[in-house]
């Protein structure tokens, strides 16, 4: 959603900061059982996909002003008003959630996209709490799977020095969005500290490759960035589709598709496969991890009239 070049991170964290709206409880006490603490945060969904034991980690939340810079760039504010009014929620701005996924495979430990580290202050960055809640050290995760390399997803690979948080994990990416990330190095410093801390540890795939035999697939989402991946994690006969930041918010991106968000690189591309994906997937029922929606982001498409909805699990 957002890249470590521009505005729109410290605008929105300089927002949700301002308006001292952060939702996550503070930590009960030390003395409290682990598994009271897992249960009381509220930032730890378990779940599972087939035979996989899978887990939604929040790490943060964003709110988007409703002021026609971000969303519906080729619409009015009071059109999302509109939109955001008959669905019953606020209109006057509009809220992300941040959680990425973890999926146990095996010995494997498979973490799909970091949230936002460092890079949006209070706003995010929780999700080492989060795995801690569930007993998963960072050193644990094998692979590291991303969408897409803008501050939100890749920024929690890195610490607060710049040094790895996962160590021990293959970075896996889609060749044009390293080829990307590579590329915006050479007119930005972090930009280049991050590709060099991490280059040793990236493979990179071609669109739609099959990643983790029988596990992992990649699946191609274009217009958001150069080589943004969604990825179908199966077991079994079960299958969940992990699509990345083809929709940002579970009303107006999914009942307005074809709205403009300052967040996609190529607009029209973009704004082609969101409808694409929404209407695919409503047809087949196929489950959902949105990792911008409500958390923790799981549910599914489907038809309301005539138009598209999120029905969460
Ligand atoms: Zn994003």
């Amino acid at each position: 959603m957002l890249t470590l070049r521009t505005l729109p991170v410290l605008v929105i964290s300089t927002v949700l900061s301002a308006c001292g709206k952060d939702p996550v409880p503070p930590s009960p006490s030390p003395a409290e059982p682990a598994a009271t603490t897992a249960a009381a945060s509220g930032n730890v969904h378990e779940f599972k996909i087939g035979e996989l034991t899978a887990y939604a980690l929040k790490d943060g939340d964003f709110l988007i002003p409703n002021d026609g810079k971000i969303f519906a760039l080729n619409r009015s504010p009071e059109d999302v008003a509109k939109v955001l009014e008959q669905a019953g929620v606020p209109t006057t701005e509009l809220s992300l959630s941040i959680q990425p996924l973890l999926v146990k495979s095996g010995d494997r430990v498979l973490l799909f996209d970091t949230g936002a580290g460092v890079t949006a202050g209070e706003a995010a960055g929780k999700l080492l709490a989060s795995m801690n809640e569930v007993g998963i050290a960072p050193a644990s995760v094998t692979d590291l799977f991303l969408s897409h390399a803008h501050g939100d997803h890749i920024g929690g690979a890195f610490d607060k020095d710049g040094a790895l948080v996962f160590p021990n994990a293959t970075v896996r990416m889609s060749a044009a969005e390293w080829d990307a990330t590579k590329a915006s190095a050479a007119e930005d410093e972090k930009r280049a500290a991050l590709v060099q801390t991490i280059a040793s540890k990236v493979e990179t795939f071609a669109p739609g490759a099959e990643i983790v035999q029988g596990v992992v697939k990649a699946v191609d989402i274009k217009g958001h960035t150069p080589g943004h991946s969604g990825y179908l994690i199966t077991s079994g006969t079960e299958s969940l589709l992990y699509i990345g930041d083809v929709a940002h918010h579970y009303i107006v991106s999914v009942q307005e598709p074809e709205w403009t968000i300052q967040f996609d690189q190529d607009a029209p591309t973009a704004q082609a496969s969101r409808k694409e994906l929404i209407e695919t997937n409503a047809a087949s029922g196929q489950r959902i991890y949105a990792v911008h929606f409500p958390f923790p982001g799981l549910g599914k498409f489907s038809h309301e009239g005539e138009r598209f909805v999120w029905s969460k699990e």
